[in-house]
């Protein structure tokens, strides 16, 4: 079956190797690839997938155009249409509109951003110039959403918050990553369970997400905003996918899963 992971991440060649060996020590887990973009696609290669979302972020305003900048270079040929970065916005940027007009420009697909690593919470004023730029440009945006280890005592985007700003902005592409919120996924069920938001399988099975849970969530919810991601290096594509084919979802919806929602908010296709 056709595979497009939603959740990976990699670094420029000369940086990978620093940013893996902080990560690692922050997220306590081993990297499964080099973080570099070719690291990633031997990674791919072995595991069966066709194309992967690769999600930058802009942790401080400083790093932005950088960061946006190698987005725009995994476009490059040597990587055959094989990677779809997304770009990122910080939220200190005074002109978010004119940064986002100009990564769409430039054939980008979509933008991550993690309130837990900016510091803000995911229904504050700071990140509302960012949504409504999104919604304005029909723009799929990915959050960190629940807990993380860089902000243990204070999760910056909990399910009851997200679905506040699901309500300021109707229409927004919406992807809360990890099944909508690490670790809070009886939240999860409660007050975003069915709504208009996608959710990423990423990290589900490694924080012990139960079999049970996952399927009332995916029962309640729209069958098309499910998405397929691993969080690569952080975790390994074939063991997710085990995951999901272990729950008996049957075929339509494992497709699904594992590509054609991916393909319908993307406007792209797996091959
Ligand atoms: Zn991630």
């Amino acid at each position: 079956m056709r595979i497009i992971d939603f959740h990976t991440h990699c670094f420029p060649p000369h940086l990978a190797p620093k940013a893996l060996s902080k990560l690692s020590e922050n997220i306590h887990k081993e990297p499964e690839y080099d973080g570099t973009p070719q690291g990633l696609i031997k990674k791919m290669d072995a595991c069966g997938i066709d194309k992967s979302v690769v999600l930058n972020i802009a942790t401080n305003s400083r790093q932005e155009s950088n960061v946006n900048a190698f987005a725009l270079s995994l476009l490059g040929d040597e990587y055959g249409g094989r990677l779809i970065p997304f770009g990122s916005v910080h939220p200190d940027n005074p002109n978010v509109r004119d940064t986002i007009k100009t990564l769409i420009d430039g054939g980008i697909k979509g933008i991550k951003i993690h309130p837990d690593y900016t510091g803000h919470m995911v229904d504050s004023d700071e990140l509302k110039p960012i949504f409504a730029a999104c919604c304005e440009y029909g723009l799929p945006i990915v959050i960190h959403a629940g807990w993380d280890p860089v902000s243990p005592s204070l999760i910056h985007a909990p399910p009851e918050k997200t679905a506040k700003v699901l309500g300021e902005f109707p229409g927004l592409r919406l992807v809360a990553a990890h099944m909508g919120g690490t670790l809070l996924w009886e939240d999860v069920l409660r007050y975003l369970a069915g709504k208009d938001i996608w959710f990423d399988t990423s990290l589900a099975c490694e924080y012990g997400l139960n079999p049970d849970l996952i399927c009332s969530i995916i029962d309640a919810h729209p069958k098309d905003k499910i998405l397929f991601g691993s969080d690569g290096p952080w975790s390994c594509p074939t063991k997710v996918a085990d995951y999901i084919r272990s729950l008996g979802l049957g075929q339509k919806m494992e497709e699904n899963i594992f590509y054609k929602n991916a393909e319908a908010l993307l406007g792209i296709t797996a091959v």
